[in-house]
């Protein structure tokens, strides 16, 4: 059976979805949580994290972990990079910085099959510099 029909129609996972691919903020579950909560009353955090997965298994979005902190969450699939502030915490997608051939660079020096790769640049962003 195809991943895509493993699962049943949710309501609360589509809109789990289309919240997530409406945001470029990266949210955690706790922030999907409280914003769903006011749509779904008897939403819990439980359920968000469980659909959260499904959808991550489904491949429809990714989990971006981000090591001592809560894991975040992006509806965007594409290959694309992320800057991270060190500071805030922020993580934003840089646009049109993709580099195809890394995966090329790894197969040769490897033998392996690389089908994608992610990418993240630590740093401060405008308003955590300027302070
Ligand atoms: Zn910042
Ligand atoms: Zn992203």
């Amino acid at each position: 059976m195809a991943d895509k029909q493993k699962y049943k129609r949710s309501k609360q996972r589509e809109r789990i979805y289309s919240l997530l691919c409406s945001t470029k903020d990266h949210p955690t579950a706790t922030w999907i949580y409280s914003e769903l909560k006011k749509e779904f009353n008897n939403l819990s955090l439980g359920t968000v994290y469980r659909n959260i997965n499904i959808l991550v298994d489904q491949k429809k979005i990714q989990r971006l972990q981000s090591g001592s902190s809560f894991d975040r969450f992006d509806g965007n699939v594409e290959t694309h990079y992320h800057f991270i502030c060190e500071k805030c915490g922020k993580i934003e997608d840089l646009p049109c910085v993709v580099l195809p051939e890394l995966n090329a660079v790894v197969n040769t020096n490897t033998g392996y099959h690389t089908e994608k790769h992610r990418l993240d640049f630590y740093g401060f962003c405008f308003s955590c510099s300027a302070q």
